[in-house]
């Protein structure tokens, strides 16, 4: 028995988290990381999104202009994607969410089809997240994400994971990113609101370099289990 409820702590049974922040707050980085530690699927819209674009499916051709000119896909689209993926099996044993929801009305939509336990706010400063964004490259393969100061790949235009090329997105071009962050001040910030208000909101200073930020991630979800593990008891 305690074995059992041991083991189902140290993995991510039953979390379900949201990752927010603004572009250039390390929301991709850390996600990856905490998805890694805790056994439960890093869900990304916008990487979902950018597989549609990349695959040219229907879905794909519908939101490419709209992800290449930073401005957010409309509400139904996004709620549908989500639904799907969040009913596939590795999302049953929780998920981390990051992308959605991004603004009151998906919040909302969310708390009618799954039960969120923990919202992880990564905050950064405008000036960073410009900073940060502007050295920022993908893997076009696995969407591993690389800084070229702070976190750069091994060998230039190569990722470390999968050996797949590296490429700047267009939405990270200095004119999409100061877009993407008044969208983020006026539209996404009051939901960070919402989950204060639900008592489930930690907010971590993500301006540090990444394992600074990430030390400060594993200490809130340290109280994370700690609070599951006198739940079960
Ligand atoms: P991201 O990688 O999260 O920055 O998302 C890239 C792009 O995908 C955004 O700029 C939007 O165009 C679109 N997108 C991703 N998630 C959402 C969402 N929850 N609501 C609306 N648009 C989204």
């Amino acid at each position: 028995m305690f074995l059992f409820k041991f083991l189902k702590i140290t993995r991510g049974d039953g979390m379900n988290i949201i990752i927010i922040g603004a572009q250039g707050s390390g929301k991709g980085t850390h996600s990856d990381r905490l998805s890694e530690k805790l056994g439960i699927p890093h869900i990304s819209t916008g990487d979902i999104f950018r597989a549609e674009v990349k695959k040219g499916s229907e879905l794909g051709k519908k939101v490419e202009g709209i992800l290449n000119s930073g401005k957010l896909v409309p509400d139904e689209i996004v709620n549908e994607v989500l639904k799907k993926r969040l009913s596939e099996k590795d999302a049953k044993k929780g998920f981390i969410l990051d992308g959605y929801p991004r603004n009151l009305e998906q919040a909302k939509n969310l708390d009618k089809i799954a039960k969120i336990d923990h919202v992880l706010y990564l905050e950064i400063s405008d000036e960073k997240a410009i900073e940060r964004i502007s050295n920022r490259w993908q893997c076009k393969n696995c969407n591993t994400i690389y800084n070229l100061i702070t976190l750069p790949p091994k060998k230039p235009g190569i990722c470390d994971k999968c050996g797949g090329p590296l490429y700047q997105r267009d939405d990270d071009k200095e004119e999409n990113v100061k877009k993407r962050l008044k969208i983020f001040h006026e539209i996404t910030e009051p939901i960070i609101k919402y989950y204060k208000k639900k008592g489930i909101l930690d907010i971590v200073n993500s301006e540090s370099e990444v394992e600074e930020t990430q030390r400060r991630i594993w200490s809130v979800m340290k109280n994370w289990k700690e609070m599951k593990k006198q739940g079960n008891e």
